[in-house]
């Protein structure tokens, strides 16, 4: 950039989870990479201790570029808190609740700012301060397009039910037939938050954001054209709703240097990719069900079963709980001195937040059974890895149906959700095979990696996206 040439100044605001504070750094550096400014805004504290150590990271390797603020959340009060909230979804609250912090902090910026994006899940709170900024606002949306669809459809769905209070359990009906769309997104596989009877803080939540999106200047989504040509094609031609702003798919969002933690800090990590170079080209499979999500004791066995039974080599990171602050149990006393054993013979077995993408990346990897979260998804994508989805919880069955229909991964989808019911270690067993086995999966999946990093390389999708911004930015400045 030359110094005759405007500034281009980006504030981006993650919310809560590695699953929502990925993306946003990863599209920052899409931004850093073009000589972009970038204000982050950190909400603070942080649920995980992993989501402080990654923005230590971010702000550390762009020194001169970055500028990190804090952002203090203001509790909520505990009386009105139930007592069995996720944790991360309870941070989305505690940051709308303290959202009229954020205006003073965005308005006193030394140098004025070309956009403002934040989570998707902070929409309707942040639209109203975002009116007042003088730049245009976008979000950026970190599941599927076939997930945003679902969302910006359900305001036409509400509008269009002739009940003096709509909701959701009632106009959702059997499934929700999104325009443009060749497979409906069936009532099962809606999160189940949305469903309760009654009203919730989810609900809401969804039904505000779904209307406020057509206030937005714009929407960055972590998919692409190859991977869900149908959902961004429906979004951008209108067919979804109306007036909706343009769906930016700006991935797959790569793993970027910034993540990697310094060989001495590794931990674990080390000789985890020891074992795996050991290992036979794609002969291991691959369990982790996210960052967010422990797998319950009941469960914990089977799959240990499952595993051992399938016969191929694996490496298995479990969590015991949702919030890495609070692991402590170990794993021998889940499982018993004997299967623990058995695992050890077949595979590794870790707890700790692990380096994703060095897995994922490794040679010896030849399956991902994953929970289905987006970012997952997207980085298994970028590795040409076969998956095979177990939802758990929220958006997980969407992203699992999206991957299905892009052929790359399969879905147990007689599983049901995480905690539906214990699935026997027999049923996990022949799974894993198929997934294994499955050649034209893994042909797929080799098809879209060339895909994924043709949109990121030199003149792809990612790069006409991001540039074409910055030259609009520059031009309004
Ligand atoms: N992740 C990781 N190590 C772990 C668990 C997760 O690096 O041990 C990363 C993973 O690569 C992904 C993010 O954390 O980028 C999790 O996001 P995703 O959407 O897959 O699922 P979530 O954890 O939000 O359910
Ligand atoms: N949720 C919850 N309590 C509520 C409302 C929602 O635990 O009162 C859960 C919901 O089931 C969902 C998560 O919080 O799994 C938030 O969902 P969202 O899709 O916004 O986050 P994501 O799954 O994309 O990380």
């Amino acid at each position: 950039m030359s110094a005759s040439e405007p500034v281009v100044h980006v504030a981006l605001l993650p919310s809560a989870g590695m699953g929502h504070l990925n993306p946003c750094l990863r599209l920052a550096a899409s931004f850093l990479r073009y000589g972009c400014k970038v204000t982050f805004i950190t909400p603070i504290p942080t649920v995980s201790i992993a989501e402080s150590n990654l923005i230590s990271r971010f702000c550390s390797f762009f020194p001169h570029q970055v500028t990190q603020i804090d952002f203090n959340l203001i509790p909520l009060d505990p009386t009105t808190v139930a007592t069995n909230i996720d944790p991360f979804f309870l941070q989305f609250q505690t940051i709308r609740h303290s959202m009229h912090l954020l205006y003073p902090i965005l308005s006193s910026l030394s140098t004025p700012l070309s956009a403002f994006i934040y989570n998707a899940s902070l929409i309707s709170a942040v639209v109203t301060i975002s009116e007042k900024l003088l730049c245009p606002s976008y979000i950026y949306f970190p599941s599927a397009a076939r997930m945003l669809s679902f969302i910006a459809y359900v305001a036409v769905l509400a509008d269009s039910d002739s009940a003096a209070q709509p909701h959701p359990s009632t106009f959702i009906g059997d499934a929700v037939q999104i325009p443009g769309f060749t497979s409906p997104i069936t009532r099962s596989s809606v999160p189940p938050a949305f469903l309760l009877q009654g009203s919730n803080s989810f609900q809401r939540m969804i039904m505000e954001d779904s209307r406020k999106l057509l206030k937005l200047d714009g929407v960055f989504i972590n998919s692409f054209e190859e991977l869900e040509g149908e959902a961004l094609g429906a979004l951008n031609e209108g067919k979804v709703v109306r007036g909706l702003p343009p769906v930016y798919g700006i991935g797959p969002l790569m793993a970027c240097e910034f993540e990697s933690v310094d060989q001495g800090q590794r931990g674990s990590m080390s000789w985890i990719l020891e074992w795996l170079d050991e290992q036979a080209e794609g002969s291991v499979v691959y369990v982790s069900l996210g960052s967010r999500t422990e797998t319950r004791k009941e469960q914990i066995k089977d799959m240990a079963l499952g595993l051992i039974e399938s016969g191929y080599s694996f490496l298995w990171v479990v969590k015991l709980k949702k919030v890495d602050r609070e692991e402590e149990e170990g794993l021998e006393d889940v499982l018993g001195s004997e299967l623990m054993s058995k695992v050890r013979e077949k595979g590794v077995v870790v707890k700790e937040f692990v380096d994703q993408m060095k897995i994922l990346g490794h040679p010896a990897v030849g399956g991902f059974v994953s929970h289905g979260g987006w970012n997952s998804i997207t980085e298994t994508v970028w590795e040409g890895v076969p998956i095979l989805t177990w939802p758990q919880i929220g958006d997980q069955k969407i992203t699992s149906e999206a991957i299905r229909m892009s052929g790359v991964g399969i879905w147990a989808d007689e599983w049901g959700w995480g905690t539906e019911k214990v699935v026997k270690g027999k049923e996990i067993a022949k799974k894993i095979k198929e997934m294994m086995s499955n050649e034209s999966l893994r042909v797929k999946a080799g098809e879209m990696k060339e895909a994924a990093k043709k949109a990121c390389g030199v003149g792809g999708s990612c790069e006409v996206i991001i540039k074409g911004l910055i030259e609009e930015w520059k031009r309004n400045a």
